[in-house]
């Protein structure tokens, strides 16, 4: 069983997976919660320059990244992901609960960066070998409200502005419309334990079909 959670920023997608994870624990899986970018050796070299850029020897950062350079690096990110864990766990009948995957790039940079979501698509079903979640949870929320949970400093995504996570949120909600069958949307802006309860009802669904 495959799922992943997906939103802007700040949604609190994090703490439900863990939830997610101590759960589904709880019954007897085999669970592995990991994330994107950032769930190999490779990616987390990968997430480093994602997040904080390229500096050079003297401290001073290099030209920021190209958003097609980013794509790749995030499908990149994504091909280890699956090939060195993903794929493993699952052939062992294992559970994955990823934080982040497709959906994000399809959001952020076909959505929040204006490429194309068809390019991005092809990207991303080469990197992954057409492996696709079979439930993904869409953390939304207003994002003057998400915003205001981010907390410590920005990296290099997050100061990126309001109109670009609005941009992003829509792509995702957009994303959920055309794919209702996948992508449940859960409304995230009520508390922790509500936002939980969402998400393990239908889990246990899941779970029975
Ligand atoms: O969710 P997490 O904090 O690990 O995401 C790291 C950063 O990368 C975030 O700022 C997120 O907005 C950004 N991101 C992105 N495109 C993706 C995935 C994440 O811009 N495909």
């Amino acid at each position: 069983l495959f799922i992943s959670l997906e939103g802007v920023d700040g949604v609190g997608k994090s703490t439900q997976a863990e939830r997610l994870r101590d759960y589904l624990r709880s019954l007897g899986l085999d669970v592995v919660l990991t994330r994107e970018p950032g769930g190999t050796e490779l990616g987390t070299v990968v997430r480093g320059v994602l997040l904080h850029g390229v500096h050079r020897d003297d401290g001073s950062a290099a030209p920021d990244i190209s958003a097609r350079a980013e794509a790749l690096l995030y499908a990149a990110d994504r091909a280890q992901h699956v090939a060195q864990v993903i794929r493993p766990v699952l052939r062992a009948g294992g559970v994955v609960i990823c934080d982040r995957y497709i959906d994000s790039s399809l959001a952020y940079q076909a959505g929040g960066r204006e490429l194309t979501s068809d390019d991005i698509l092809r990207l991303s079903q080469w990197a992954t070998d057409g492996l696709w979640p079979r439930r993904t949870y869409l953390l939304d929320m207003d994002y003057q409200a998400s915003s205001r949970r981010l907390t410590g400093e920005a990296d290099r995504l997050e100061s990126a502005g309001a109109a670009f996570f609005e941009r992003t949120r829509q792509a995702f909600l957009d994303l959920a419309r055309q794919d209702s069958h996948r992508i449940k949307v859960v409304d995230a802006s009520a508390s922790i334990d509500e936002v939980w309860a969402g998400i393990k009802r239908d889990v246990d669904v899941l779970l029975h079909e």
